[in-house]
């Protein structure tokens, strides 16, 4: 989620049902993000279709993916879902290559290419853009009066005041302020090829569907170890790690303890759980504790 853009990466069985559950809602969830074809991250998409056509809530639905997980997510609502029926609301396919696939004024998506068993893989990167703060105090002290003035200063353009005088943005404009970044790694079965893509992050969402002990097995199927996302976060010199798609024969404190050697802010995943990134700093809340849901 940025501001009012809701973005939801990959759709495994039962996403719709998790969704109604966390009181999310699915206002505004326009556009989805896949990172693969494999069917535990497409299946969902089915229940999701579904339940928009029921409800109706949007007009609109992009889902973005690789050429040949595109061609999956057809066979499946166009196949299984809808089988000749219409949509209630446009279903929009957008074909990911690597490069910004989404940008707006303050903020944009990258796509990049991770290697996992198939083609067409991809990560990606949301990046706020650097912005410069706007300072109260200084506007005060020049007297600017509120309303248009302020916001073509915060847009940098120079303005003349009614009493003549013309303000420069440097005058009411901090530093400059690095945006937010996070990065965002779906099945993946080597890392080499991720550090300067992840260099810096505020927040890296990664698979580990193993540990250590099966090191050979993730190697095989094209997967990760808690250890082996762990060294990434730490080469990439990335804030916080969050370590997702675990498999269910392990516990959540022995993939914990496996990455915390290696990266002490590291993190699990589980339904319900959300986190918020604020200048580099992770939070975490639980949807289904009403007292901290967020509104
Ligand atoms: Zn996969
Ligand atoms: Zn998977």
């Amino acid at each position: 989620m940025h501001d009012e853009q809701r973005f939801l990466i990959d759709c495994g069985e039962g996403t719709q049902r998790q969704i109604m559950k966390s009181g999310l809602g699915f206002k505004r969830i326009n556009k989805v993000l896949i990172t693969h074809g494999h069917l535990d991250h497409i299946l969902g998409l089915g229940g999701l279709l579904s339940t928009f056509m029921r409800w109706e809530t949007i007009e609109k639905l992009e889902v973005f993916g690789g050429s040949w997980a595109l061609k999956r997510i057809q066979d499946l609502l166009y196949g299984v879902v809808l089988r000749g029926a219409r949509p209630a609301m446009e279903v929009g396919f957008r074909e990911v290559k690597a490069g910004i696939i989404f940008e707006e004024d303050d903020f944009n998506v990258t796509a990049f290419p991770v290697y996992h068993r198939g083609p067409d893989c991809f990560g990606y990167r949301f990046e706020e853009k650097t912005h410069r703060p706007f300072l109260p105090e200084r506007a005060e002290e020049l007297d600017i009066p509120p309303g248009s003035w302020r916001r073509e200063l915060v847009n940098g353009q120079s303005v003349i005041l009614p009493d003549g005088r013309q303000i420069h943005p440097d005058q009411v404009l901090g530093p400059e302020l690095p945006g937010t970044l996070y990065v965002h790694v779906g099945d993946v079965g080597r890392t080499d090829d991720l550090i300067d893509v992840c260099r810096n992050a505020d927040l890296l969402v990664i698979e580990s569907t193993y540990l250590e002990d099966q090191v050979e097995l993730a190697h095989q199927f094209s997967h990760l170890t808690a250890r082996q996302a762990a060294d990434l976060a730490l080469k990439s010199g990335v804030k916080n790690l969050i370590l997702t798609h675990i498999s269910r024969r392990y516990r959540e404190r022995d993939v914990l303890a496996e990455a915390r050697v290696v990266f002490p802010n590291a993190y699990v995943a589980r339904d319900f759980d959300d986190f918020q990134v604020k200048r580099g700093e992770l939070h975490k809340i639980n949807l289904l504790d009403p007292g901290q849901r967020r509104k």
